[in-house]
């Protein structure tokens, strides 16, 4: 036996009893007469302690040359400690050790082990291995398997059936491009790794199995953009015979379960919004609810008048800062190149100071009256001492623009409270999404979405007008879940790949083994999928996934520990019939 206790758990209650422990060494002090050692596990610190008058003198000279990371194993007695440390657990007991095993000794490590490093990235990414026995990344990984297990304890009580689909499966078009894989039995042909298990889940209800659900990787080759992995894990379900509705309830008592489990936060349901109210009041998709500085249009009140900037824009739109007056001229001129920056990429920035006294003083003071501005205000909702900034330009670029600038300013006054959560279901998103480059249509979710009940004929008139059940949930801005009822009949779902420019042709080498299905007693049915790795993030208070994942990809899709991607030898190329272009 290696240990009888784990470093995390021995305390007063254990003083006078001989015990054993197994651990990695995480310090060394030598005070000649004593050593001390911290031994460390998943579970915490014990101190160690070799006295001269105490311990056989061999052992000293033993835990002298233990250095960091060594893997000892050790047997002694449980102490009451003379000096206490209050801040762990087992702060008030140290074991005065007997026996001394030396398991494995440990290079000095690349970077020290502790909860602030002074390891890079890169370095810790290199060395993941070690990271992982640093406290915060080990207590995110705990974190992760946690909300998973609740997840499982959720759905297996509401009767889901967890079932694995196949990663080596066809080319099936989500938005993204496919990895794919080489097939030296079928040499010349390829599989593609899922972006989803979308077309498998809807062939598990075909199949009758009613309630699924799996945690399972799903891979986009896309451009990694801050904070993605080309693979990433989804909280993957399906149900038949079920409305949007039935979804919204399921998933919506999934999320309060885990606010619940987890952080101990009841909350009584979650609020719902239609796309274009969300892009209306706050020009995102993805709302952070959790604060105000809800958008004001400000067409009727600002154009017509003398500024013609405003007067040739599509849309002026503008939000109050609350406190904002507070701010120097300088300060608004920095927010004013912020928003010129390329990454945001408006023009120019307007502003409206709400004096204590009720007056206005704004940057366009030329054009408009104090009785204009009190109207600016009123449609923002800007009080005494807030500041209005005001933008202009089209509609969707105007909205995205200050829809930034709002979740800047929340981040800048602390409005964005980590231990705080607001989730949001974003309901009737429109069913396509037109390419502005190709002028084609994309399936704004999926093609496998279906078109509100009775809209199926406005396809041909007005597509962009098309409603899709189909539903996001949103969770402090942050797009944590989506889904929708799909089509399930072979004729609706011939409309809609031909609409989005498929000929017949290609829709059955592609997806003629779901069409087929479609004809055999397909039940309704619809579902949704989570995105594992930001709803952990996000429930453990942290905006980035990385260290929500054991071994994650850089941002040019590297591994750099194993060092992957890599070429492959001339044989494996041979089998495979591939050659490199030169
Ligand atoms: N397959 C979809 C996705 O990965 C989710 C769904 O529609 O259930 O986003």
């Amino acid at each position: 036996m290696y240990r009888t206790h784990t470093c995390g758990e021995l305390n007063e209650a254990h003083i006078g009893q001989k015990v054993q422990l197994a651990g990695w060494v995480q310090k060394v002090r030598d005070k000649g007469f004593v050593v001390w050692i911290d031994l460390r596990d998943r579970y915490g610190l014990t101190q160690l302690v070799f006295d001269q008058d105490r311990s056989p003198a061999e052992l000293l000279e033993k835990a002298r040359e233990a250095g960091r990371e060594f893997v000892l194993q050790v047997g002694g007695e449980v102490i009451e400690r003379a000096s206490k440390n209050p801040k762990i657990p087992t702060g008030n007991i140290e074991v005065l050790v007997t026996e001394f095993t030396v398991l494995n000794p440990s290079l000095t490590p690349p970077f020290t082990i502790e909860d602030t490093t002074d390891g890079g990235e890169e370095l810790r990414m290199k060395y993941r291995y070690l990271d992982i026995r640093r406290s915060p990344v080990k207590n995110n990984l705990i974190f992760r398997s946690r909300v998973t297990m609740e997840v499982r304890n959720y759905l297996a009580a509401k009767g889901f059936i967890e079932v694995e689909t196949p990663y080596l499966i066809k080319s099936t078009p989500e938005g993204a491009r496919d990895f794919v894989v080489p097939s030296r039995m079928n040499a010349g042909e390829f599989y593609a790794l899922p972006q989803s298990p979308q077309t498998f889940k809807q062939l598990l209800m075909v199949g009758g199995m009613d309630k699924y659900f799996q945690i399972v990787k799903c891979f986009r080759d896309e451009d990694l953009r801050a904070d993605r992995q080309p693979e990433f894990t989804q909280i993957d379900c399906e149900m038949a015979f079920v409305e949007q509705e039935d979804i919204l309830s399921t998933f919506e008592g999934l999320t309060l379960h885990l606010l619940e489990r987890i952080h101990g936060i009841r909350l009584e349901e979650i609020p719902r919004m239609t796309y274009d109210e969300a892009l209306k009041r706050y020009g995102s998709d993805k709302p952070d609810i959790r604060f105000g500085m809800e958008f004001g249009e400000l067409n009727p009140v600002a154009q017509n008048r003398d500024f013609k900037i405003f007067n040739e824009a599509e849309m002026v739109v503008g939000l109050a800062v609350p406190g904002g007056n507070q701010y120097s001229r300088k300060e608004i001129d920095a927010l004013t190149d912020w928003v010129r920056r390329p990454q945001v990429g408006a023009k120019g920035m307007v502003y409206v100071r709400c004096n204590d006294d009720g007056s206005f003083k704004s940057s366009v003071d030329k054009f408009y009256s104090q009785e204009d501005l009190s109207l600016w205000a009123a449609e923002t909702g800007a009080e005494k001492g807030d500041l209005i900034l005001v933008l202009s330009g089209d509609v969707d670029k105007v909205r995205t623009q200050l829809s930034m600038l709002r979740m800047e300013l929340a981040q800048r006054l602390g409005l964005r409270k980590p231990g705080e959560f607001a989730p949001l279901w974003v309901v009737d998103f429109p069913l396509l999404e037109k390419d502005e480059e190709t002028g084609r249509y994309h399936a704004m979710h999926h093609p496998f979405t279906a078109p509100k009940p009775g809209q199926i004929e406005l396809l041909d008139t007005d597509p962009e007008a098309v409603r899709a059940n189909a539903y996001d949930l949103v969770l402090n801005g942050n797009e944590i879940g989506g889904g929708s009822i799909r089509i399930h009949d072979r004729t609706t779902q011939e409309i809609m790949f031909r609409h989005l420019g498929f000929s017949p042709e290609e829709a059955r080498q592609q997806f003629g083994f779901l069409m087929d299905a479609f004809q055999y007693g397909a039940p309704p049915h619809g579902g949704i999928a989570f995105g594992l790795d930001r709803l952990v993030a996000i429930l453990g208070g942290q905006e980035s996934i990385r260290d929500f994942i054991a071994f994650p990809k850089n941002n040019s899709g590297r591994d750099v520990m194993i060092d992957a991607p890599a070429p492959i030898d001339s044989t494996q190329l041979d089998e495979l019939q591939l050659r490199l272009k030169k």
